[in-house]
């Protein structure tokens, strides 16, 4: 079994080491310089080494990036997730092909260091299950270069998308690994009807639940409880995650601590990209009470809005920009908020700098975490498995 040894790697505790890999699994980390001789070297050169981000919600099967440029529509009355399902519609009938993009949009992510991922993936009466077939040949094409776990998302609503129960089961079949959600209350108009059929699903195949939940203010918190208590009903704890549970931005810090703790002890995952100037939720509270909190790109270049780079760096300095994050300690929070925290979210094996795990990891030009936050150094080499993958042009 042949070994290679990354030499002079900065830790993101500050040490030097030489870490050995082999089969695709770091073997051991020393100090810089006392390792043996003979394996295979690859020089790090001091550069901050660290694990591939988490990249843990995007949607590779509606994103327009590498396509041609897609003037954003507003909605006519105000944000109106109805509407932009429709726009979406219109825009994706003009789109290139579905391949073509989504694997634009993983070189995108790979380049910056993402070597997981989970990718929300239209499933519904429109467009039936094509969508995921494809996504899941892209998929298969990629596996040695990035692990994708695909949501299969109502984004038409459940309820209100006739056949869609049967789908989402469908989809699980088909190789989809976690049911998802859309807004129970506002979209489906019944919270219980809605969420009967994911936790059915989950229950019935044995997988995880990722629900996109934009709902404000208190029905977005009820809701959340709601998703809590069926969680620990059915001892799912650590499997069942809410995306961007806006609500939680709109709740006084008393209320918000409250049900942050009903969250952590349900063992519920939340996912925010700090989008824009929406409310978002208190990730430093969040975190203070044990809520595992992740992030993701979201929508890149799409009918939802024009923005994305695939960068989970720059989304933690915008996370730790909209929260206010300046001490060192805040900073180091909102990059664990796109590595580890990101892992524990999606459930990953073998994650992280250390004996044992995946030697995916990434090169950063930076002497330390909170500087790489704030200043989001692009030249990064990256390593999926030992191997290199990707390294500036
Ligand atoms: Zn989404």
């Amino acid at each position: 079994m042949s070994t290679t040894l990354f030499t002079n790697a900065k830790m993101i505790d500050g040490r030097l080491c030489d870490i050995a890999v082999a089969a695709g699994r770091i073997t051991a980390i020393e100090p810089a310089g006392v390792s043996s001789p003979q394996a295979e070297r690859i020089d790090i050169a001091g550069q901050l080494l660290v694990p591939g981000f988490v990249e843990g919600h995007i949607h590779l099967d509606t994103s327009f990036y590498g396509d041609t440029w897609v003037p954003h529509r507003p909605c006519t009355n105000g944000f109106d997730v109805h509407e932009r399902v429709a726009f979406q519609a219109d825009n994706m009938a003009k789109a290139a092909p579905m391949e073509e993009r989504a694997r634009k949009q993983l070189d995108l992510c790979i380049a910056n260091g993402t070597l997981q991922m989970r990718s929300h993936v239209m499933v519904d009466g429109s467009v039936g299950l094509t969508s995921l077939e494809t996504i899941l040949a892209v998929r298969e094409t990629y596996r040695e270069l990035i692990d994708i776990q695909i949501v299969a998302f109502p984004q038409s609503g459940i309820l209100k998308s006739p056949g869609t129960p049967d789908l989402l089961d469908a989809a699980i079949g088909l190789g989809a690994d976690v049911v998802g959600g859309l807004d129970p209350a506002s979209f489906d108009r019944s919270i219980d009807g809605h969420l009967d059929v994911v936790f059915g699903v989950a229950e019935k195949r044995g997988v995880s639940i990722d629900i996109h939940l934009h709902d404000a203010g208190t029905l977005g918190a009820f809701t959340i409880e709601e998703i809590c208590d069926r969680t620990v009903a059915l001892g799912m704890q650590g499997r069942v995650a809410v995306s961007h549970a806006y609500g939680l931005g709109d709740l006084g810090t008393d209320a918000a601590r409250k049900i942050a703790g009903k969250i952590a002890r349900s063992g519920v995952s939340i996912m925010t990209n700090a989008p824009g100037n929406h409310s978002f939720p208190p990730v430093a509270l969040l975190r203070q009470e044990g809520v595992t909190v992740f992030s993701g790109s979201d929508n890149i270049r799409d009918s939802w809005w024009p923005f994305g780079d695939g960068d989970l760096l720059r989304r933690a300095e915008i996370i730790s920009y909209r929260s206010g994050f300046y001490t060192d300690m805040d900073l180091a929070s909102a990059f664990d908020v796109v590595t580890s925290a990101g892992a524990m979210a999606l459930g990953l094996e073998g994650y992280g700098i250390e004996i044992g795990a995946k030697a995916d990891f990434v090169t950063l030009d930076a002497e330390h975490v909170p500087l790489a936050v704030v200043s989001v150094p692009k030249a990064r080499r990256v390593f999926k498995a030992g191997k290199l993958i990707s390294q500036p042009s």
